[in-house]
Order: C-alpha cells, then sequence, then structure tokens
C-alpha cells in the first residue's frame, strides 16, 4: 500500500454540488480505513443542533414582528447607560478549573440521520439543556403547536430547538484549566528586555528626523524617507531589543537561559520506549528506519531575550531642548494672519460636532512641501524655530506652563476625536438593543456594548458594511469612491444573551431553494399565488414551493408559519445539510486534530517540548464538542519532526505507544494508519505515556535542523488516509533548511524596502507551499501554526498552507519560559477549543444589480465566486467587496445572502445562512450619511495590505491617500453646505476617516520602523487580512485609559483618551493595547503608593521592567486593574503579552509607537499634519 504523495490533483468528486457549482475539490484518494475506525464515528449525526453557542436570551421577540421597511427607528437615547466591561463581563474567567466530564459512553454510531425532530430536549442530559431547549417564552411563535401547522410537515416546526450549549462553557474551561506547567517550569529571575545593555546615544541622528516626516505624503516626493528612519542606528535598543536578525554565531549565553533547559536532560531510554524498543507497525507499507543517535548538532541559539512580537521600538527622542533644526524645504508658507475673518486656513466644521478650533498660530510653518499658501495674504516665513511641536518629547512638552507650550496651527483638541465619537455612540446607542428588523440601519459601534435581536436580518455580529445606502448606479459609486464591502464573520461566537443561529432540518429534501440561482429560502422571498410559488428576492425567478413546504398566506401575503421557521423569519439560522452537500454524496466522518512537534535543538532546549506535551495532556479533555454530546468527537494524532518525522501509534490496546520513524521525508507517507488517529478517552493511558516520553526522548538532541513542508504533507496525508476533514497543529521554530521539499534559504533582505523590490519580502520564495495549501484545502486539512523563531523564518512563505487553508499563525519571538508560557498556552487553549467549521465552503449572493467582486482573508479560491476554508474558526472573517452590475432601485434595495457550508466539529454537514438588506439612494448624501468608517478601514487596511505583495509599498500609501481625499472630496462638492473652501468639511459618519487611514499608513506593514522584522510585517498582514472590524479598530487605534482614574468600587472604566503623548500625565499610569500587546505605562511622578499597590515595590526606580505580569497583590487598586486586564484579554482572539513601561526607559520607544496620533519614528505624519495634507489633496480634487 503505497499512500505518499498521490491523487492530490485527484479528479473532481462526484458532480457538482447544488449552488456550488464551482465547488470541485480532489477526491479523497480512495484509502480504505481500518474498519476499526468507523466504529468511532459514532458521534455523527448526532442529534444535537448546537453548536457551542450561547444558550438563547429571555428576550427574544420574534412576535414583535417587523418595523415596516424603511421606516426610521429612533436610536438616540438619552439615557447615558453605558457598560463598558460588559463583553468582559460574560467572558469573564471562570471559577472552576474543573474539568468536563470525558469519560462519557461514546455516542451510538447508528444515530438516525433525520430523527432528531424533537429530540434534542431529551437527548441532552445535562442539566442546562433543559433550559435552552425551550424557546425563550416571549418567542411564542416558534413554539411547536402555537401556529397553524400544515399537515403534511409537522416535524418540521420541532426540529429546531435551540442550539444547546452555552458559550460561556467554552471559556469557562478554557479560563479555567490550571495545567501543571509551573511545576517544571520554576520561573528564574526576571529576563527580558536586556536592560543591562547600554543605550548608546541616539542624539546625533535625530536631526536628521527634523520635519521633513511628511514628504512620503507629497507626490512629488520619492520614496517615503528610509534614511530617516533606517538611517537611525539602532541605538535606543539594547541588543536585546532589537527586533533585527540577532547575531546568531554565539553560544548560547547561559546565564539567560531558563534553568529548565538543564533539567531536561536525563537519560532518552530510561522510560523503555527508547528508539530500539518501537516495533514496526506491521500494516507500515515502507520500512521505517529506526531513529539513530541525535547527529552532533551545532548547538544553535538566538538570543533568548523575550520579545514583543510586531511591536516597534523606535529610537528614542533626544532629550532635546531646541527644535528639529532647519526649516522645511521650500515653498512653506505660514497660515494666514490671525486677523483673517474667516480663517480660510485649516479650520474645520465638522458638521457640527467639530469642536473649537483655534486660530491659526503664525509661528507655525507649514510642513508639506509645495504646500499652497493657505491663506490669502503671504504667510511670514518659517520662523526659526519650533518648527514642528510633534518632534518635541512630551516629557519637557508636558511641564511647560500652558503658555509655553508649542502652538498648533490646528488645536488638537478641535479636530475629531476618536474617543468622543466611541463615546457618543455608546451613549447614544448602548442602552437599547439593535433589532434588525429594519432595513439599511446603521449599527452601533463595534466599540458599544448592545445587543442584538433578530427580525430579519444578519446581526452586525456576523456582517458589518462599509456602508448601509448604496448607490443606484456604478457612476454615483464611482463618483464617490466609497468601497462597498461586507465584513463578514460567518461562524462568530455570540454573547451568551443573544440567541445562535436556529438549526432547521428539513429532511431528506433538503433545504428550499431558488431554481434559478440557489439562493437559500430566506425572510426576502415573496410568496405568491397562494403560497404555491415564491419568487426569488435575488434574482426574480419564480420557484414552486415543494408540497411538503407549502403553507397559505395570512392576508398580508405573509405565509402564516412565518414566525415558526426561522428561515423565514429570522437573519441568521442553520439547515441541517443532507448528503448531495457532501463529497461523493458520503456524509463526513469527525474531524481529526493532529499535533506535529518540533523536537529539534533549539525546541527542547528552551523547554518548548516539554511545556507543549504537559498541556496537551490536559487540554486534550477540552476538545470542541457538539452541544451538550460529553465527549468530543474529535480524534488525535501526534507527530514529532527534526530532519525526520516520527509517527506515534497510540492504540488504545498498546501497553506503550510505538514510534515510527519516516526519513524519507522527499516522498511523504503515513506509516500507519491503525492507531494513529484514537479516540482521547479510549487511548488515554497510552496518550499520557506518548506525552510524558516524548521530552525525556529527545532531551539530548544535537539536531538543528528542521523540516516544514514534509510535516503538512504527512498531516494531509494522515488525514486523507481516515477520510476526514481536521486540523494541524504544527509548532515549529526554524527555517527548514533540511533536505527535503519545500526547503528555504534565508532570503530576508531589509534593504529592499521602499525599493520596487519590497513586494518580494511579502511573497513565498517558492511556489511549493501553493501547491501544497491547494491539496490541503482539497481535504479539508487545515493548519495552525505556532512559531517560536530565534532568527528569521520566512513566515511569507511558512504561513502560505495556513493562510490559504483558513488556518492562524501564533508567532513567539524569542520564545522565553517564564515570560511567554502564559501567552502560548492560552493562545494554544483557545486556538484548539474554539469552534471552527471544517471543509467549508461560503458563497455571497446577492440581488440583481451588484455582485461580490472581490474577497479578502485566509482562504483559497479555485474560482470567482466561492471562497473555499479548509477550516474556519469563530474568529475569522472574510471581507467582500461588490461592484455594480446594474442599476439598483431604491424601493427594493439590494440584498446579501451569505451561505456557508461546513462540517461541524461532530462531522455534521451544515449550512449556515446569513441575510442582510441594505438600501440604494440617488442622493450621495445618503451614502454618506449610512457609511461606517471602522468597517471602511477594516476594508482598506485589507486592500493596501494585499496590494503590497505585488505593488511598491508607496504606490499602495499613495492609492490609499487618493482614495480617501477623493471620498472626501466627493461629499465636500456634492454634499456639503456652501462654505470657504479653505475649510475642512467632513461628512460626520467619516470624522475618522483622515485618523484612522494615518493608522493604517503608519502600520509596519505600510511603513515599517527600522526594528520591525520581515517576519513581523509579513505575519502582521496575513494577521490583519483576517481581522474582523473591532479587532482593526483596535488594532490601528489602540484603546489607552488612565488607571489613577480607574473606580476600583465600579465596573465601569474610566473614560480613555487619545493615543498622543501629550494626553500623557507623568503622574499617572496608563493602559494600551491593541488586541496583541498591553502596556501599563508608568510616569515618573507617579504616588508612591499607586506604585506599591500595583507593583508591590516601593519606589519608581525598583518597577521591574521585565514583569509578563502584574504581581497579584491583595489590595483594590492590583485586583480592579488586575480584572480590568484579564476582561481585555478575553475580548480579544490572542492572549496579549503585557509589557511594562516605565516613562524614560528605553521600553518606552516600543511604547510610543502605538501613540498613532503623534508623528512616529518610521517617519509617519501626526494627525494634525495627515488632516492638514488630506484637506490640500482634497482642495487639489476640488480645484
Ligand atoms: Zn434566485
Amino acid at each position: 500500500m503505497s499512500v505518499n504523495q498521490q491523487a492530490h490533483t485527484g479528479l473532481p468528486y462526484g458532480q457538482p454540488q447544488p449552488g456550488y457549482q464551482g465547488y470541485q475539490q480532489s477526491g479523497y484518494g480512495g484509502q480504505q480505513m481500518p474498519a476499526v475506525h468507523h466504529s468511532q464515528y459514532g458521534a455523527y449525526n448526532g442529534p444535537m443542533p448546537g453548536y457551542q453557542q450561547p444558550a438563547p436570551p429571555p428576550g427574544y421577540f420574534p412576535s414583535l414582528g417587523f418595523p415596516s421597511k424603511g421606516s426610521p427607528v429612533c436610536l438616540n437615547s438619552d439615557t447615558p447607560i453605558l457598560a463598558p466591561n460588559f463583553i468582559g463581563a460574560l467572558r469573564a474567567p471562570p471559577p472552576s478549573g474543573a474539568p468536563p466530564p470525558t469519560s462519557g459512553a461514546p455516542v451510538p454510531a447508528g444515530q438516525p440521520v433525520y430523527s432528531q425532530f424533537g429530540q434534542g430536549d431529551v437527548q441532552n442530559g445535562i442539566g442546562a439543556s433543559a433550559v435552552q431547549m425551550q424557546r425563550p417564552s416571549a418567542s411564542q411563535p416558534f413554539i411547536p403547536g402555537t401556529a397553524p401547522t400544515p399537515v403534511s410537515q409537522p416535524a418540521t416546526f420541532q426540529q429546531y430547538g435551540p442550539p444547546p450549549t452555552s458559550a460561556q462553557q467554552l471559556t469557562n474551561h478554557m479560563a479555567g484549566m490550571q495545567i501543571g506547567t509551573s511545576s517544571s517550569a520554576p520561573p528564574p529571575a526576571g529576563l527580558g528586555y536586556g536592560s543591562s545593555t547600554s543605550v548608546p546615544s541616539a542624539s546625533g541622528s535625530f536631526t536628521a528626523t527634523g520635519s521633513g516626516h511628511y514628504t512620503p505624503y507629497s507626490s512629488s516626493q520619492g520614496p517615503p524617507p528610509v534614511n530617516v528612519s533606517h538611517g537611525l542606528p539602532p541605538t535606543s535598543l539594547s541588543p536585546n531589543l532589537s527586533l533585527g536578525q540577532p547575531a546568531f554565531s554565539g553560544p548560547p549565553m547561559s546565564a539567560q537561559h531558563p534553568p529548565q533547559a538543564s533539567g531536561f536532560v536525563s537519560p532518552p531510554c530510561s522510560t523503555g520506549i527508547g528508539p530500539s524498543s518501537y516495533p514496526s507497525t506491521t500494516g507500515a507499507p515502507r520500512p521505517s528506519t529506526m531513529q539513530g543517535s541525535p547527529l552532533p548538532g551545532h548547538a544553535l541559539t538566538g538570543l533568548p531575550t523575550s520579545q514583543p512580537n510586531h511591536v516597534s521600538s523606535p529610537p528614542p527622542h533626544p532629550a532635546m531642548s531646541g527644535p528639529p533644526p532647519g526649516p522645511p524645504v521650500l515653498g512653506l508658507q505660514g497660515p494666514p494672519p490671525p486677523t483673517h475673518p474667516s480663517p480660510s486656513g485649516y479650520q474645520m466644521q465638522q458638521n457640527g460636532s467639530f469642536g473649537q478650533v483655534r486660530g491659526p498660530q503664525p509661528n507655525y510653518g507649514g510642513s508639506y512641501p509645495g504646500t499652497p499658501n493657505y491663506g490669502s495674504q503671504p504667510a511670514p516665513p518659517p520662523p526659526p524655530k519650533r518648527l514642528d511641536p510633534d518632534s518635541i518629547p512630551s516629557p519637557q512638552l508636558s511641564e511647560l506652563p500652558p503658555q509655553q507650550k508649542p502652538r498648533h496651527r490646528i488645536d488638537p483638541d478641535a479636530i475629531p476625536s476618536p474617543i468622543q465619537v466611541i463615546e457618543d455612540d455608546r451613549n447614544n446607542r448602548g442602552s437599547e438593543p439593535f433589532i434588525t428588523g429594519v432595513r439599511g440601519q446603521v449599527p452601533p459601534l463595534v466599540t458599544t456594548n448592545f445587543l442584538v435581536k433578530d427580525q430579519g436580518n444578519a446581526s452586525p455580529r456576523y456582517i458589518r458594511c462599509t456602508s448601509y445606502n448604496i448607490p443606484c448606479t456604478s457612476d454615483m459609486a464611482k463618483q464617490s469612491q466609497v468601497p462597498l464591502a461586507a465584513v463578514i464573520k460567518p461562524l462568530a461566537t455570540l454573547p451568551t444573551d443573544e440567541t445562535p443561529p436556529y438549526l432547521v432540518d428539513h429532511g431528506e429534501p433538503g433545504p428550499i431553494r431558488c431554481n434559478r440561482c440557489k439562493a437559500y429560502m430566506c425572510p426576502f422571498m415573496q410568496f405568491i399565488e397562494g403560497g404555491r410559488r415564491f419568487q426569488c428576492c435575488f434574482c426574480s425567478c419564480v420557484t414552486e414551493v415543494p408540497p411538503h413546504y407549502f403553507q397559505h398566506l395570512d392576508h398580508t401575503g405573509r405565509r402564516v408559519d412565518f414566525y415558526d421557521r426561522p428561515e423565514l423569519s429570522l437573519g441568521s439560522y442553520e439547515f441541517l445539510a443532507t448528503a448531495s452537500y457532501c463529497k461523493n454524496n458520503k456524509f463526513p466522518n469527525p474531524p481529526a486534530f493532529i499535533f506535529m512537534i518540533d523536537v529539534s535543538y533549539n525546541a527542547v532546549k528552551s523547554g518548548l517540548v516539554r511545556l507543549i506535551c504537559e498541556e496537551l495532556k490536559s487540554l486534550l479533555d477540552y476538545l470542541p464538542r457538539e452541544g451538550s454530546i460529553e465527549e468530543s468527537a474529535i480524534r488525535v494524532g501526534f507527530v514529532t519532526y527534526n530532519k525526520v518525522l516520527h509517527f506515534y501509534n497510540v492504540k488504545s490496546s498498546l501497553a506503550q505507544p510505538q514510534m515510527m520513524v519516516v526519513s524519507d521525508v522527499a516522498d511523504m507517507f503515513v506509516p500507519l494508519l491503525d492507531g494513529f488517529l484514537v479516540n482521547v478517552n479510549e487511548s488515554r493511558t497510552v496518550i499520557v505515556s506518548l506525552l510524558d516520553q516524548i521530552p525525556e526522548m529527545f532531551a539530548d538532541t544535537r539536531e538543528t535542523e528542521t523540516v516544514f513542508a514534509p510535516v503538512i504533507q504527512a498531516g494531509m496525508e494522515a488525514l486523507k488516509a481516515a477520510e476526514c476533514a481536521g486540523k494541524l497543529f504544527i509548532f515549529h521554530t526554524s527555517l527548514p533548511i533540511a533536505e527535503a521539499p519545500g526547503k528555504l534559504k534565508n532570503r530576508d533582505d531589509r534593504k529592499l524596502i521602499n525599493t520596487d523590490k519590497e513586494k518580494t519580502l511579502f511573497q513565498p520564495q517558492t511556489s511549493f507551499y501553493s501547491n501544497l495549501a491547494k491539496d490541503c484545502v482539497a481535504q479539508g486539512c487545515c493548519v495552525d501554526l505556532f512559531l517560536f523563531p530565534n532568527q528569521y523564518l520566512d513566515v511569507a512563505t511558512l504561513g502560505v498552507v495556513p493562510y490559504q487553508t483558513g488556518g492562524s499563525i501564533y508567532k513567539y519571538a524569542y520564545f522565553q519560559l517564564e515570560t511567554d508560557q502564559e501567552r502560548f498556552l492560552n493562545d494554544l487553549r483557545r486556538d484548539v477549543q474554539k469552534e471552527v467549521g471544517f471543509d467549508a465552503v461560503m458563497r455571497v449572493r446577492t440581488s440583481t444589480g451588484i455582485r461580490a467582486t472581490d474577497f479578502f482573508g485566509a482562504f483559497y479560491m479555485s474560482n470567482t465566486t466561492d471562497v473555499e476554508l479548509a477550516g474556519l474558526d469563530c474568529d475569522k472573517t472574510i471581507t467582500v467587496e461588490f461592484k455594480h452590475d446594474d442599476k439598483l432601485s431604491e424601493d427594493s434595495g439590494a440584498l446579501l445572502q451569505c451561505a456557508l457550508l461546513y462540517t461541524s466539529c461532530a462531522g455534521q454537514r451544515r449550512l449556515r445562512i446569513h441575510n442582510l438588506s441594505l438600501n440604494c439612494c440617488t442622493q450621495l448624501a445618503d451614502l454618506y450619511r449610512n457609511c461606517e468608517t471602522d468597517t471602511l478601514i477594516n476594508y482598506l487596511a485589507k486592500f493596501a495590505y494585499r496590494g503590497v505583495l505585488n505593488n511598491p509599498v508607496k504606490t499602495v500609501r499613495d492609492t490609499l491617500i487618493n482614495q480617501c481625499a477623493q471620498i472626501l472630496a466627493c461629499y465636500r462638492k456634492n454634499c456639503a453646505s456652501p462654505s470657504s473652501a479653505g475649510q475642512l468639511i467632513l461628512p460626520e459618519c467619516m470624522k475618522l476617516l483622515p485618523v484612522y487611514l494615518n493608522c493604517v499608513l503608519k502600520s509596519d506593514v505600510l511603513q515599517p520602523g527600522a526594528d520591525v522584522t520581515t517576519d513581523d510585517r509579513a505575519y502582521i498582514r496575513q494577521l490583519v487580512s483576517s481581522m474582523d472590524v473591532a479587532e482593526t479598530n483596535v488594532f490601528f487605534y489602540p484603546r489607552l485609559l488612565p488607571l489613577s482614574k480607574v473606580d476600583i468600587d465600579s465596573d465601569t472604566l474610566p473614560a480613555a483618551i487619545r493615543n498622543s503623548e501629550e494626553r500623557l500625565s507623568k503622574g499617572d499610569l496608563y493602559l494600551l493595547e491593541n488586541g496583541l500587546n498591553i502596556f501599563v505605562w508608568v510616569g515618573v511622578n507617579v504616588q508612591q503608593s499607586l506604585i506599591q499597590n500595583l507593583f508591590g515595590v516601593s519606589s519608581f526606580s525598583s518597577i521591574s521592567s521585565t514583569l509578563s505580569t502584574l504581581p497579584v497583590l491583595e489590595n483594590s487598586f492590583s485586583k480592579r486593574v488586575r480584572s480590568i486586564i484579564d476582561m481585555f484579554q478575553s475580548q480579544r482572539s490572542r492572549y496579549m503579552k503585557l509589557i511594562i513601561v516605565k516613562q524614560e526607559d528605553k521600553l518606552e520607544m516600543l511604547f510610543k509607537h502605538f501613540l498613532v496620533e503623534d508623528k512616529s519614528m518610521s517617519g509617519g505624519a501626526s494627525y494634525v499634519d495627515f488632516l492638514c495634507h488630506m484637506h490640500k489633496e482634497i482642495r487639489q480634487l476640488l480645484s
């Protein structure tokens, strides 16, 4: 039996799926599974409709009906109810750390496929389900029997009991686990940011930065001033801090290594599973080579210093009291004199909400070369000093008396404030539920906590749009330049008080669909002819209603079972798919998880291997489960690897695990089938034995080289052999330089930055991985990659397969147990436990007039319409762009229907449907009134981050600026009331577009600092591509909270402040989070008592900046701050790294990178300056 390397490009299976014409995937290889495996698929087609979702809320009111379409709903409320920690409270870690019962009886294999009508409340034993099985009392119409039911279909009323499992369970499990890793990992003395390293003075080179920071924005300029940022010696950082490639040649600096490293050395064979003791499995198709003694390796080691990922650490501001020398280039004009009656310079009108505009400051020299005279009079010549207030270090700044503060030409308080917009939205919209019955309704901002009630449109947690009122014609759309896009998160986790999608089972015939466009039955379909037919809301085709689905219409033309059927009354729901939605018309097997652990020298020495094995022992009890089924249907397998691969037979009947070594990595195959993928409970003893032995087996390894592609191939082949989809969890440490397919070379070259070849840094260095990804997608093999690099490992290439299979990448540079294990373990726990749909295909249908034309995210597409995802988890989004192909009408609006076909964690094939109706307009003003800037930024960032693959970064940046200038110019020209051309007028809904756009432009991908590595940029580029709107919002404009204002007696958070150094007080502490990092910034003048309470030390100087967590202290301030941090952690899809920053410490440069309203050390403009630049661009477009 030869299993290797075959059938990767097999024939398309079966006939095209209904509605998924393009869904052609490779065949399943035809491997025969040993019969024993079939018995393990008992949970298949289990009756539980739940997808580990929260219980339905008591507040579900379908009987309210839809407000009439188009009627405005007053969302403003004077009630300033604000519960900023709403989500956090819901997802707060539970007290219990007890694992769930895992030893329940296996689900019977013979579970009838279509027999689950009404069984949900019978089958689910756990107490919670009793509550959940009942529709909320308010939802009377959903209760079987309350509505007239046609005789032909009584069953359908009973099957969509609410999905029974509480999402809280999931988080409970995650947060509650206390795995015994610490016992093997005594925390050594704090290491970390290399505090001992001296920092060379940077002041000598700072002058170069001067005021030339704006040059990138001038179209006449060359590339961004690389020499400015990159020319700076990395002086601000200790070598340990530098994200650049560390010197790699020296021996390990033993003093900095975690003590565990040595503790791990133990006799490899002492446990009785030494290499020589592995019997060859009889079924092995190839001779397996036994593992020989470890090769003498080069003891490669990187700097063990812990590194914040993707935090830029710009050089320090010199303690400079004078101004940056030299005026900016020519053509500078000052602002008009303050006497100008109607300042035509930089005054802004903001449709009322702009705040006070301060008069132009005479001493401020314009910054953009070539800036036209903004006033009617010549401006004074550039003043000899203080050209650039933003470049003045803040410590000095904040100490100046007010009258000595440098004067901006624009009062920063007068320009649109993200904080104010966020607060206003919370106050206005946070107190009332968002009811989705109204077409084209703009939801509250992602930063507002609000309850959603589905009354016919998908919740904004599933779909958000750049605009909810789209132009009727393509000409209008082109004129406005506002991209029409939807950010879709099909499997989003809902808060526990919102109802997850109901599961609808139409039995054998399957879902009702339009004959022509194959759209699924939804609330917008129009029933006609007494209910015998329906007209499709997407393509207008008329389809017969199948007899079993027939129902009479009431006097309004609505089916009388309207409220009894989710697909008629709700925006989101699920259908149970029939066999015709499955490959080869065969229902799928439950998915499998394969853990693949790098056991090369670095991984072993750092303690990583032991940590992973220890964690897996308990984590395996938390595999995703369907509904309230006690035991996960997911089977697991284990592989370790360096230059060769080791497969493990963990069959339950074995006394000890068996290892099979495959050294022929060029021709990967799976040496064992029976016993590789097993049920955790059945094989628990063998698995635990294996996980105990792996760290010992490789404790003395000297092997430093790794392979990578063969690892993925092996996992994929194993899934193929088992005829299932699944996920690979790969833990990898280094550039795969060992001789094997997919071998890579170090091609990092920072000199390419700001050249036309910069794009190659983002491109994979070989097409090998793209082809491999295609094979993985065909198999439903999703790859999650955990990277622990000590040097460049080419994330751009290694990330191809995770990216195209819908997987995730996690990166822990310079991994150290004591500082990074908590973050890694939390990420791993969440990643293993989170909801995932496998082998998924998503299609977005639209009503006539628009169509989906472009897609952004982590997936694979083999045609122009179907988004294929080997895996899609609850955190991943797909951004879809729409274009006109015809005229739209104001009457009918525009409709979207997103259909996701996927296999649940128990192996059930399902369709999740999300519907959304949008308004259409003939007036541009309506477009601008219904935009959502956060979503727009999500789209623009993804657009730009994809653009850098094929374009010079400068081109991408210019394109973004130009598009936004056109958007705003179009508004100015067509929608704003007549006013002086000198005024910048922004649409209310887009007043934050400039500040957020500037944050995107300054991000590490588009404008890297000197210390941002190529890998970091590739990593962030891929990360952002899958982010939802809330994540991009906080990623680009971090949340900054003053901790001294924390109310220790309340759950309310203090008001956030704007991300500018000017806003920081020396006497305060601040918390800053961006979704990847959390900083605690400590001012030099903070009260001693606060320091004592938070850090447990007596003075500022005693605070250790190497802390990775705050000490657990028994005082209310400490408790409150830690609970806020915990809440933030729970709100994000990744565990954020905590970094303590002391003011004026060298680490402060990392922190300042996130003060995004300020000028950045990498050349990014300050908010004020960028706004002026945008104004100039707009004026040019209007003239
Ligand atoms: Zn249709």
